[in-house]
């Protein structure tokens, strides 16, 4: 079974797929098959909204193939858990990094450093070759700086330190990244989550 990833975020695809390539699932961006779903996310919640695109690339695919895709934002505490959903959209409907990044400090100017807490989310939803869905939520702790630091990653990697480092994401390389984040530990219960599904259909 192939898994088929359901958006067009090439930061996001490249980490995606290390993270499924590395617990040993062979996936791909919708893009190099010739998709491009990109629905719109009405869901308030990440889980739905993953479901969102997962379902409207699975209607596109045949054969073996299965659709996922994450939805994933940032849940500032300072901020009631804004942006939340709207990580993306933040600043404006183009989803533009910078933007998000500089409305973001904006908000959080007179914030004081103990209350800067914030979790990283990130929902991943399949749809499996024989219609069957699945949703799993990973987090990652950490804090924002008071402005942005490094220039790996993308979206508000620059400015989020996880919880016991003292480098950004924006500084972390791509492989202390991908051990520790959000996306990282949602794929990780999704893949004990398809072992599962596995072994009961072999029972
Ligand atoms: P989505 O593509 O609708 O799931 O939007 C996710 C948005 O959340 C991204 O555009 C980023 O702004 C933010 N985001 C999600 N995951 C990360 C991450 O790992 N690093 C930085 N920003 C992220």
């Amino acid at each position: 079974m192939k898994f088929v990833i359901a958006s067009n975020n090439k930061g996001k695809i490249r980490e995606f797929a290390d993270i499924l390539h590395e617990l040993g699932f062979d996936a791909v961006g919708q893009a190099q098959l010739g998709h491009n779903v990109d629905p719109e996310e009405t869901g308030t919640t990440f889980e739905e909204n993953a479901l969102i695109k997962a379902r409207a690339l699975f209607a596109e695919l045949d054969g073996d193939l299965a659709a996922i895709a994450d939805d994933s934002g940032l849940a500032v505490d300072a901020l009631g858990g804004q942006p939340g959903v709207y990580s993306r959209r933040f600043a404006g409907d183009d989803g533009d990094d910078a933007a998000c990044i500089k409305k973001l400090l904006l908000c959080m100017k007179d914030v004081p450093d103990e209350k800067r807490t914030a979790r990283f989310v990130s929902a991943i939803a399949c749809v499996f070759p024989d219609g069957s869905e699945t949703v799993v939520r990973g987090t990652c702790e950490g804090t924002i700086l008071h402005e942005v630091r490094g220039t790996n990653g993308f979206g508000y990697d620059p400015l989020f330190v996880p919880v016991g480092y003292s480098q950004s994401f924006g500084e972390l390389d791509a492989e202390t990244k991908n051990v520790i984040s959000h996306r990282y530990n949602a794929a990780k219960k999704f893949g004990q989550r398809v072992a599962e599904i596995f072994s009961n259909s072999q029972n």
